[in-house]
C-alpha cells in the first residue's frame, strides 16, 4: 500500500512524481494509507451529553489519522523543521 496523500497531492516533488511511497500506517477513520511524512496520531474522546453533566472520555490507546481526519490535537511523527529549531534552541 502506498501512501492516499503523497499520491494525490501534486506539491511532493521527488517522492510523488515516482506515485509510489510506501505507507507506514493507515487511517483510522477512513482507511488511506499513510506515509510517515503525512502520519498523525492522536487519541479518540468521546463526549457524553446529559443534562447537566457534560463529559469527556478518552478512549484508552493511540489512533493513527490522516491529515483531514485528524483531531485538533493529533501530532505529526516526524518532528517539523521549526519544531526542531525550537527544541534546539
Ligand atoms: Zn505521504
Ligand atoms: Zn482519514
Amino acid at each position: 500500500m502506498n501512501c492516499f496523500d503523497c499520491m494525490t497531492t501534486d506539491s511532493r516533488s521527488v517522492a510523488s512524481a515516482y506515485g509510489a511511497v510506501g505507507a507506514v500506517a493507515v487511517c483510522s477513520l477512513c482507511g488511506v494509507g499513510l506515509c510517515e511524512q503525512h502520519v498523525r496520531v492522536g487519541h479518540v474522546r468521546v463526549e457524553t451529553h446529559s443534562i447537566g453533566n457534560p463529559s469527556v472520555a478518552e478512549l484508552p490507546g493511540r489512533r493513527v489519522f490522516c491529515d483531514v481526519c485528524a483531531p485538533a490535537d493529533a501530532t505529526a511523527v516526524l518532528a517539523t523543521p521549526a519544531a526542531a529549531v525550537g527544541a534546539a534552541g
